[in-house]
């Protein structure tokens, strides 16, 4: 039987490589629906490729404009962000992807577990966001979450068939964008230079996460919430060739460790196949090519964000909540030209500094804490 997919975030980096996956293997999936904010052009066109039954955008506004593209097409057309709890919860769907960037794909990852839903997980702010009460839901409801993100994906793979106690994970990470400058050119590092990665094509907000090591801080939040590891088991190495994708150590010293060029099919597919595995044959990694594998600490006074990631999630409750509202709002004012590189952290500090705390949040709490935590890093920065 084939699976049926509801692709959120259809027209971004995620979503355009899990199409691929799709095209590659007409005959193990079929999309439903397909989700995205603004890009009404690409859905329109992704929704006629695939055959898609329901296509949502986020954005009210383009939503005549892909009506009319998809008028001749039995297609159902929604909008708004209730119809994408909507339609991961129908009866035509058996797996969620959720590939939505930043808090707004909390909601439907709630609805997806609540639907009962197995869920391929990128959307790594659902689980810094709200990762208490998100795998308490999954497990209370046995609803499978395969990680995409490639380091949680690489960890997954290195637990498979594993039945000891597990003493460290190693999630490494390439360092950014900004990984060789200095730590007193950061405050006048533009958006087109922060946005050049050296190994990974994604997103711009992940891409700008990668830059202040807020997206790591976040990854090693995700990992604890997706392998039930404390903060002291978790630690971070840089990797400038991002291929070792992450390790788990053993209780006997053994290491294992996941490896391949950097590119995101193949976590996409594995996420989507397990426990089988994507026939790839153009897939093969020359190790002669890549002769050279190093490993360095991060720099943690040029990253302050690490440890405030660190910081977050020993805290728990809302704290990494705070943490992601602040850093969506000042990453997004940073790529329009509105603060500097270095106001990022500052905002986030700023926020986590005088935001409400709640141990035990609710959905709601969660809400008003991304509200709050929005509304103080648009203080620190004088936005309107
Ligand atoms: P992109 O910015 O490329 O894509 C985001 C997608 O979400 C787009 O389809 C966008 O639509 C849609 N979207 C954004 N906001 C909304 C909204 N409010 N409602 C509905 N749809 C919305 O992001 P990426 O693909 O890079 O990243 C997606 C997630 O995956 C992130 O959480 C990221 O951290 C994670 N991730 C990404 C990796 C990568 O290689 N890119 C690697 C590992 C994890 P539109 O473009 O039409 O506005």
């Amino acid at each position: 039987m084939k699976q049926r997919l509801s692709i959120l975030g259809s027209t971004g980096s995620i979503g355009v490589q899990t199409l691929d996956i799709v095209r590659e293997n007409p005959e193990m999936f079929e999309v439903n629906s397909l989700v995205a904010g603004n890009n009404w052009e690409l859905l329109a066109q992704q929704a006629i490729e695939f055959d898609a039954d329901v296509v949502v955008i986020a954005a009210e506004d383009k939503y005549p404009l892909l009506k009319e593209a998809l008028k001749e097409y039995p297609i159902k057309v929604y909008t708004g962000s209730d119809a994408i709890c909507q339609v991961v919860r129908s009866s035509e769907v058996d797996v969620v992807v959720n590939a939505l960037v930043g808090y707004a794909g909390l909601h439907p990852t709630v609805a997806a577990i609540e639907a009962g839903k197995k869920i391929a997980l990128a959307n790594k702010e659902t689980l810094v966001v709200g990762g208490d009460l998100v795998m308490r839901m999954a497990a209370e409801k046995r609803v499978p979450i395969l990680p995409i993100d490639s380091e949680h994906s690489a960890i997954f793979q290195c637990l498979v068939g594993e039945q000891s106690p597990v003493r460290r994970l190693i999630v490494t990470c390439s360092g950014g964008a900004l990984r060789d400058l200095p730590a007193s050119e950061l405050k006048d590092v533009t958006p087109e230079r922060a946005l050049k990665h050296p190994q990974w094509s994604m997103g711009a907000k992940i891409t700008i996460d990668s830059a202040t090591l807020v997206n790591k801080g976040f990854e090693v939040i995700e990992a604890h919430w997706l392998f039930g590891m404390d903060a002291e088991q978790i630690s971070v190495l840089i990797h400038p060739q991002s291929i070792v994708h992450s390790m788990v150590e053993f209780e006997d010293g053994a290491i294992k460790a996941q490896l391949g060029t950097p590119d995101m099919h193949m976590p996409i597919s594995y996420a989507l196949m397990f426990p089988r595995r994507a026939l790839r044959p153009e897939e093969r990694f020359d190790f002669l090519a890549n002769p050279t594998l190093t490993f360095a600490e991060p720099d943690r006074v040029k990253y302050p964000a690490l440890d405030i990631a660190y910081d977050c999630m020993r805290r728990g409750g809302t704290a990494s909540c705070v943490m992601n509202g602040s850093n969506e709002v000042a990453v997004a004012a940073f790529l329009a030209g509105k603060c500097r590189f270095t106001d990022i952290t500052a905002s986030i500090e700023y926020a986590l500094g005088r935001a409400s705390f709640v141990e035990h949040p609710t959905l709601k709490d969660y809400e008003l804490s991304n509200e709050e935590s929005r509304a103080l890093a648009a203080e620190y920065l004088k936005l309107k």
